[in-house]
């Protein structure tokens, strides 16, 4: 392993936009929380092909008005560079240095790709280093066990290098409940060269029907111990939280112990989930 060591860990977490102003105040009272514990920044998702731009303008904006690092998510797919222009231009209106640039997956019913300039993360990367230098700090999403689309273990490892030479700072990757996994995706990029923290991506587990239905979308494996366990408590929710809680806790634990430089926390806007592995895990001393 040759990540970081864990006094220059980075611990952060990742919120989605509400739709609605009921859900906005929602998010607003769970950031209260979240923030109070000391996370290096926050992160706000983007609809690709722009679905939630407004919204996560908003979230982003109300973040920035509390003085809260912010990193706003930008997906490049079904964009123009005019377009990305006028959204980073926004961003650094705000103050923003630090952006989680991504290819993004167009919803279903909207066939912009082909309009837009942009084809794959590495070119938004390229084109965020031409037009802005170092102005950002740029975060890059990375995947242990394999990106969906990916035609290969060694070509997705060479997709990820590339983003990487365009000018990625760090990656933040999918979920995932295998340490094993992290580990030797690390072990691969250094062997070919890659040099950046690549931070896990956590998912609490909550609710396992939804955790189901993401998994199979996004190609993040629920080990069928897990799988099995999470069927057998049916509705009951305490149990399935509580043992969710023991697992992920158990992985952080992991990753930490064997040189993960930091942990990014998919919150879902939820704070006790996260709030709980972080106490166990003693971050609140992080700063
Ligand atoms: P890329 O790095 O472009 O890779 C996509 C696929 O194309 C991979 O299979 C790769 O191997 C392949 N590939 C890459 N470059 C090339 C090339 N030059 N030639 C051929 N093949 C290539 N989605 C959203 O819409 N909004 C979000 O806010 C968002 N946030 C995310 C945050 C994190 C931390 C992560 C891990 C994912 C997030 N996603 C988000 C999901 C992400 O957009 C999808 O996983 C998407 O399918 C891939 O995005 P990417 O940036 O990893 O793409």
């Amino acid at each position: 392993m040759t990540t970081p060591a864990t006094n220059q860990a980075t611990f952060s977490f990742e919120l989605f936009p509400p739709k609605t102003n009921d859900g906005m105040d929602k998010l607003k009272a769970t950031v209260e929380q979240l923030s109070a514990v000391g996370p290096l920044y926050f992160s706000c998702t983007y609809g690709a092909g722009g679905s939630t731009r407004e919204r996560t303008f908003e979230t982003v904006s109300w973040l920035r008005s509390q003085g809260i690092e912010t990193a706003p998510h930008l997906a490049c797919i079904g964009s123009d560079k005019a377009e990305i222009r006028d959204i980073v231009g926004h961003y650094i209106e705000q103050g923003i240095t630090r952006v989680v640039a991504l290819r993004g997956d167009l919803p279903s019913g909207m066939g912009r790709a082909g309009l837009g300039t942009f084809r794959y993360a590495n070119e938004l990367v390229g084109f965020l280093r031409e037009e802005f230098g170092d102005r950002f700090h740029i975060e890059v999403a990375a995947y242990p066990e394999f990106h969906p689309q990916a035609a290969s273990a060694p070509a997705d490892l060479k997709h990820f290098k590339r983003k990487v030479d365009a000018g990625a700072n760090a990656a933040i990757t999918q979920y995932f409940y295998n340490a094993e996994a992290y580990f030797r995706f690390v072990d691969d990029c250094t062997d070919a060269g890659i040099d950046l923290p690549i931070v896990p991506g956590i998912m609490p587990i909550t609710n396992y029907t939804q955790l189901a239905r993401f998994s199979d979308a996004c190609g993040a494996e629920i080990p069928r111990w897990i799988r099995r366990r999470l069927e057998g408590f049916g509705d009951d929710r305490d149990a399935i939280r509580a043992f969710g809680h023991e697992v992920v806790l158990d992985l952080c634990n992991n990753l930490l112990e064997g040189g993960a430089p930091g942990l990014h926390f998919y919150t879902m806007n939820q704070p006790a989930p996260t709030l709980g592995l972080w106490e166990a895990l003693g971050l609140s001393t992080a700063d």
